[in-house]
């Protein structure tokens, strides 16, 4: 089993920002909702810019059991990060979950 489903660390760690193309209003998947413009054609997820840091899609408690609520519909960033990876590791560190 991925363990991503007892972390969510990288959700609750980086700023994620993606392409407006990237919002439904646009004809992507992101809901506007869940998600702000930061300049003219740079979107972010909403609670990935304040501290402390935890997307607003993000579900569950951290460290234990977690969820994105919109994963079927999540911007690149999130697609790009994979576990195991050196970002996913800093995260977990952050979050002071032991390495992968
Ligand atoms: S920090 Fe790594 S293990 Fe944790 S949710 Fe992100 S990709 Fe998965
Ligand atoms: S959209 Fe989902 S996968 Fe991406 S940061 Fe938010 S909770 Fe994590």
């Amino acid at each position: 089993m991925s363990a991503c489903t007892t972390c969510g660390a990288c959700c609750a760690c980086f700023r994620v920002e993606f392409s407006v193309y990237e919002v439904d209003l646009a004809g992507g998947t992101v809901p506007a909702g869940m998600a702000h413009e930061i300049n003219g054609n740079r979107w972010r997820m909403n609670g990935t810019g304040e501290v402390p840091i935890r997307c607003t899609a993000l579900t569950g408690t951290v460290g234990e059991r977690v969820g994105c609520s919109i994963y079927a519909l999540r911007p690149a960033p999130c697609h790009e990060l994979t576990e195991g990876s050196e970002a996913c590791e800093r995260a977990r560190t952050k979050r002071g979950l032991p390495p992968l």
